[in-house]
């Protein structure tokens, strides 16, 4: 008999709901608030910056661990925000935050390691642990205060645990963990000699009465935190895939080991000018948190109007509904049949669970749009509750 052409590992993985879900709205023309992506360019002068950089030459191989202006970038803007002390030689520019997460878990799992995630997880890490060979553990949040359960996080890390992934602001569902909840998750990490991973990619994008708090400000969390961020999300160019990771040298050593036979480098043109960009004033970056939680408040309105519960999320691009107010105990089937009824595109949080009863009912939408296109959503959303 003929083996399965892909490896048992990434079995499951097949299509992502987003590629899916996308597909169906350029099929039925549905606005798509499914795939998390602007529909705007970001700044003006960033974009000029990569132009710039391109007719300057900046087109062959960079350095390996990044050009040198985005590294001490990157180190500075740690400094500046969070007072964290970053040697720029500690900085490792990725090909966006996919690859530092997944060359941080092939880096640092064995085979049947275990590695802790918060449920609903991104896709990504779910991927990367298994390409890793490694096992996952999920923490659930739950629907519609997404609170950190932590007797479940004390109970999921065990003798085999290796990382214990963080993603704060969490995507998909728009949670800010707080000072409290990540002082615990640093307690749990040095009472068991934990390697954390923490995707801040939406560090920026925080609303009114949240704080962002970077794991590795926390006493005793720098010299076991490897961070990931990203251009993609701060910026609105999620198509540049400029990332970066840091931390204690040897746990970037063992990072960048994994990526130069994955990518080899990042793009070179696009370096300089994210690293022109992390210097741009704080009234800007505080400009597009503010926008962007106007948009929020806008589809978070229109989400209730159509009758649907919904979560108020602290950041991200990201809402989550609940969908059985409307009668749809399956989120997916009212994903597949919203541009029907509606003429949206949304995605069913199901997929992003090991626990099926956890997400069942929830979809989750993106307000990173213009704000006409989410009023435009909101209007046609109304039909459901009729
Ligand atoms: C978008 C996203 C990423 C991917 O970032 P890139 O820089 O595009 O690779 C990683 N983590 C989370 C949580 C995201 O939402």
């Amino acid at each position: 008999m003929r083996r399965p052409v892909l490896t048992e590992r990434m079995r499951g993985f097949g299509t992502t709901v987003f590629a899916e879900m996308s597909a169906l709205a350029v099929r039925t023309g549905a606005i798509n608030l499914g795939q998390g992506f602007p529909d705007t360019d970001g700044p003006a002068s960033l974009l000029e910056d990569a132009v710039a950089a391109i007719r300057a030459g900046a087109n062959q191989y960079p350095p390996g661990p990044g050009v040198p202006e985005l590294r001490r970038a990157v180190a500075a803007h740690q400094q500046r925000f969070y007072g964290l002390d970053v040697d720029p030689d500690d900085v490792l520019v990725t090909a966006g935050a996919t690859e530092a997460v997944a060359a941080a878990l092939l880096a640092l799992c064995e085979r049947g390691d275990e590695v802790v995630v918060l449920e609903p997880y991104y896709d990504a890490y779910a991927a990367g642990i298994a390409l890793a060979g490694a096992e996952r553990r999920t923490v659930p949040l739950r629907f519609p205060g997404f609170a950190l359960d932590l007797d479940a996080l004390r109970a999921a890390v065990t003798p085999r645990t290796r990382v214990l992934v963080v993603n704060s602001p969490h995507n998909p569902t728009g949670t800010v963990l707080t000072r409290a909840e990540l002082e615990a998750v640093a307690a749990l990490a040095r009472e068991r000699d934990l390697l954390v991973l923490t995707d801040e990619v939406y560090e920026h994008l925080v609303f009114s009465g949240s704080e962002h708090v970077p794991l590795a400000t926390l006493p005793g969390m720098a010299e076991r935190t490897l961070t990931v961020s990203s251009a993609g999300k701060t910026f609105s160019v999620t198509g540049w895939k400029v990332g970066w990771v840091h931390g204690p040298r040897e746990l970037v050593a063992a990072v960048r080991t994994v990526k130069q036979f994955l990518t080899y480098v990042g793009a070179a043109p696009f370096q300089p000018a994210v690293a022109r960009a992390l210097g741009r004033p704080d009234e800007d970056y505080a400009r597009e948190a503010a926008d962007l939680e106007q948009r929020r408040d806008l589809l978070v309105a229109g989400l209730r109007a159509a009758g649907f519960a919904t979560s108020v999320p602290q950041g991200t691009y990201f809402v989550v509904a609940d969908a059985a107010p409307l009668g749809f105990e399956d989120g997916y089937e009212l994903c597949r049949r919203l541009p029907e009824l509606a003429g949206v595109v949304a995605v069913p949080l199901a997929p992003f669970h090991d626990d099926p009863a956890l997400g069942r009912s929830l979809v989750r939408f993106c307000f990173c749009k213009r704000r006409e296109v989410l009023e435009d959503a909101a209007t046609r959303l109304a039909r459901l509750g009729g």
